[in-house]
């Protein structure tokens, strides 16, 4: 069995702690290498490399980091198919799906191409009498990103891309679930000039996290994953005096008005709720119509689109819509919700529970799954289930669809479908989430906006990408300026007391 490294000052490193994890093919339910979880001894090494590190890269001129940031995306380009099957194996993701985690990662990296223009401070002529006022923006030293299995090539690269445009050395401590992506980027922004030791890949769990928390050195952390570990880590590492932006978990709704296209809510619904599975951040996985009318056609379109679902292994050869859940244990957390739901008394429209595929019968698969008449007081509404299954809460208005999703303790993204420009605007204004699509259903902004969710979704301040993450991995010195007059009028030649 291959057994996985860590990639500290520029060359993979055995891991010395002698604790390991299984990595898995979810698709097949395969055991396909083993990660090593680093120790604090460890982790204190990395930080310690990357501070050397960090001193030099710190002082190249941004424009020269930015050109690195160029090689890098050529590279992630030249290798996407390798990287896309490498998150694929790992996730359970289709390659298509794969391609699409490694682009918007890559669109980041993209944007941090600019990081120059994002750097430049302000400037101020004769704020006051013969007075200047400028400021920079200077790196704040180590930082670290932890993150989650679902996107293991986007996620790394919304970390790492912006914190070492800025100057910034990172200790990333990717998810154990799927580390193969983040080693390969970690030798592809090698190749592209990053210096050894910049960024460190350092694989692990909660004893690696909590030293990343501990150590004084680094400065800020960026998390992604649960809403009760980005919480967690949040409290953890302000305690600790540092920096955090802690993104957390979702339960996206999507509001469907009598007006809507019905045939284009429905198909962005299956491909919302299902795609990969329904462990994206920005699934939909509840559907409020408005109306009885409006209810009764969506699932009626639904349950077609839903039947012709294919779910299967992503080196399927047949073209499939999506593919197993990331553990065992993460199938038989879903299929118990969907129990749960039924014992609480929703209508059980489609049921992927049992579901199981020939010749990938030990693959962690979950058939499609589909609730009607869901309420506010059910688990199955309650939980964030991350797995391929949409419940439809029914609501009579406008304003009863608007309140339940301000009143969801998460507000990451959700979306409108309606025909009518009014509605669509106070839905945007009006609603308490961080992200909104009208007539879109997965609004994941482009990488030169910034991403955020509001409520549970995220912790701290500041958004991951564009300009927000620029601000989260620089400090802001201002300098105040002032040049005497006089020394414009002309030499002094007499040797004289200074008074
Ligand atoms: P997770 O919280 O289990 O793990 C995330 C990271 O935290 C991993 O690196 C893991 O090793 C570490 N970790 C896990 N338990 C820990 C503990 N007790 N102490 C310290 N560190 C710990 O999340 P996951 O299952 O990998 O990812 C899925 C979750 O991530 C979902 O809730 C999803 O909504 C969320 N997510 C959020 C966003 C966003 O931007 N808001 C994006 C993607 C995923």
């Amino acid at each position: 069995m291959q057994e996985l490294t860590h990639f500290i000052d520029g060359a993979h490193v055995k891991g010395t702690s002698g604790r390991f994890t299984n990595v898995m093919n979810p698709a097949t339910g395969e055991v396909i290498a083993k990660v090593p979880l680093a120790t604090v001894d460890e982790l204190n090494h990395a930080v310690e490399r990357a501070a050397e590190a960090q001193v030099k890269w710190g002082a190249t001129n941004p424009q020269r980091r930015a050109r690195v940031m160029m090689k890098f995306g050529a590279l992630i380009n030249e290798h996407m198919d390798e990287l896309a099957e490498l998150v694929s194996k790992e996730h359970g993701k289709t390659l298509p799906d794969g391609r699409g985690d490694v682009q918007r990662g890559l669109e980041v990296v993209e944007v941090c191409m600019g990081a120059p223009h994002m750097l430049k401070g302000e400037y101020m002529n004769d704020g006051g009498p013969g007075i200047d006022l400028y400021s920079m923006r200077q790196p704040l030293g180590v930082v670290a990103g932890i993150t989650p299995f679902n996107f293991p090539a986007m996620i790394p690269l919304w970390k790492m891309a912006p914190a070492l445009a800025a100057g910034n050395a990172m200790i990333l401590k990717p998810s154990e679930r799927c580390p193969s992506t983040s080693l390969r980027l970690a030798e592809l922004i090698k190749e592209a000039g990053l210096p050894d030791g910049v960024l460190q890949v350092v694989n692990g769990d909660k004893e690696v996290v909590d030293a990343i928390l501990d150590n004084e050195t680094v400065q800020a952390v960026g998390f992604v994953g649960s809403t009760p570990i980005a919480q967690y880590i949040y409290g953890r590492a302000a305690t600790n005096g540092k920096r955090a932006q802690c993104f957390g978990g979702a339960k996206n709704h999507m509001i469907i008005m009598p007006d809507a296209d019905m045939d284009k809510a429905a198909d962005a619904l299956v491909g919302a709720g299902f795609g990969a599975a329904g462990e994206r951040c920005m699934a939909i996985s509840v559907a409020v119509p408005v109306g009885e009318k409006t209810a009764d056609t969506l699932i009626e379109k639904l349950i077609p689109r839903i039947e012709k679902l294919k779910v299967g292994p992503y080196t399927s050869e047949d073209e499939v819509d999506y593919g197993p859940v990331i553990t065992a244990a993460a199938k038989e957390r879903i299929e118990g919700l969907i129990s749960s739901g039924v014992e609480q008394g929703a209508t059980l429209v489609k049921d992927g529970r049992g579901f199981s595929l020939q010749g990938y019968e030990e693959g962690f698969y979950v058939g499609p799954t589909l609730f009607d008449n869901v309420t506010a007081d059910m688990d199955i509404y309650k939980e964030e289930v991350f797995g391929p299954v949409l419940s439809q809460v029914r609501a009579e208005t406008y304003e009863e669809a608007l309140k339940l999703t301000m009143d969801n303790q998460y507000g990451n993204g959700t979306s409108i479908f309606t025909a009518d420009g009014d509605t669509a605007r106070d839905f945007a204004n009006r609603v308490n989430v961080g992200m909104v699509g009208i007539n879109f259903p997965i609004p994941v902004p482009l990488s030169y906006f910034t991403f955020g969710g509001w409520k549970k979704s995220a912790f701290g301040d500041l958004n991951q990408y564009g300009p927000d993450a620029f601000r989260f991995y620089t400090k802001t010195k201002t300098v105040t300026a002032r040049w005497f007059s006089g020394i414009k009028e002309g030499g002094e030649f007499n040797f004289k007391a200074m008074d």
